[in-house]
């Protein structure tokens, strides 16, 4: 007997500041990555696929993009944060 199915596990990437576009309001979209992979005896072997994902903490409206989109948002705000660091020196 062979067992063999598949698994989905979900990175959060990060969490950046966005528009909401149902509320209009700003909110926080979790990045996410999916990695749907092909598993015999329960041990994952290859991705069947892998997708990116934006999900708002404010409706739950879910975004797909594309893997550039999520490596852009992710080097913005990376980005952001460390303006926003340099804003405020640490205090020894
Ligand atoms: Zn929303």
């Amino acid at each position: 007997m062979i067992l063999w199915g598949w698994r989905t596990t979900v990175r959060h990437l990060a969490t950046v500041a966005y528009l909401c576009g149902q509320t209009g309001q700003q909110a926080g979209y979790a990045v996410l990555k999916r990695v749907t992979k092909f598993t015999l005896f329960f041990i994952p072997l290859f991705p069947l696929s892998v997708k990116h994902t934006l999900e708002c903490s404010l409706c739950g409206e879910t975004r797909k993009i594309s893997r550039e989109d999520a490596d852009q948002i992710i080097a913005g705000q990376a980005q952001a944060a460390q303006t926003h660091h340099q804003q405020h020196p640490q205090y020894r």
